[in-house]
């Protein structure tokens, strides 16, 4: 495979297209990688990739405990939760929840990003959003590179004020 599933939106006619098988002549020892198993991911949870609003959250959050106050943003605004890769690496959510080159590329209709840096591993899993918007302390975090709109601020303040916004 050289294109990762969701990296552009599908399109009309898409797997209309006709396969053809071809023959190729490959030097063995030019063989850097090879694939030892398949593991599944997300199992029994939600696929991310399907989702129009996504609330990611990221190392910013700090504790494992903290994460309560993202789920009740999610559940304000009908998004589903996803996480750049050290939430999932400390196992606080499970892997099919991480966005990234080594997690999964997504599209949503809006992207929030909310104490995450932005680092390059992340982005290449959400640069595809239609809409970002990132919430973090740090004025000058790549992230605001690529979001659409910013909040410069604590997420233990903005997202209360958010979830308070939005729950009327
Ligand atoms: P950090 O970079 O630590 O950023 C935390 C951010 O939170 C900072 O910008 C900080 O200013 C902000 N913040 C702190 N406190 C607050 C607060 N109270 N309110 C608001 N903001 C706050 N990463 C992925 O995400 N997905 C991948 O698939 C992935 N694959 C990788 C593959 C490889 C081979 C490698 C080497 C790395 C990969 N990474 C991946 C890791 C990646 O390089 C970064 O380390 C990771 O994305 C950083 O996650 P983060 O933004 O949550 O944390």
């Amino acid at each position: 495979m050289t294109v990762r599933d969701a990296e552009w939106p599908v399109t009309e006619g898409a797997g209309e297209a006709e396969i053809e098988a071809a023959d190729v002549d490959i030097d063995e020892s030019a063989v850097r990688s090879t694939v030892k198993g398949f593991e599944e991911v997300g199992a029994g949870d939600v696929d991310i990739t399907e989702a129009d609003l996504l609330v990611s959250i990221g190392r910013g959050i700090e504790e494992e405990e903290n994460l309560e106050l993202i789920e009740d943003l999610a559940d304000t605004l009908g998004a589903t939760m996803s996480a750049s890769r050290p939430i999932i690496d400390n196992g606080w959510l499970p892997k099919g929840r991480q966005v990234g080159q080594s997690g999964k590329v997504v599209t949503p209709d809006v992207y929030l990003a909310i104490g995450i840096s932005g680092a390059v591993q992340h982005v290449a899993g959400m640069k595809g959003a239609e809409t970002i918007i990132a919430v973090n302390t740090d004025p000058n975090a790549p992230i605001f590179d690529l979001a659409d709109y910013g909040i410069v601020g604590d997420l233990f303040e903005v997202v209360p004020e958010l979830i308070e916004e939005f729950g009327e």
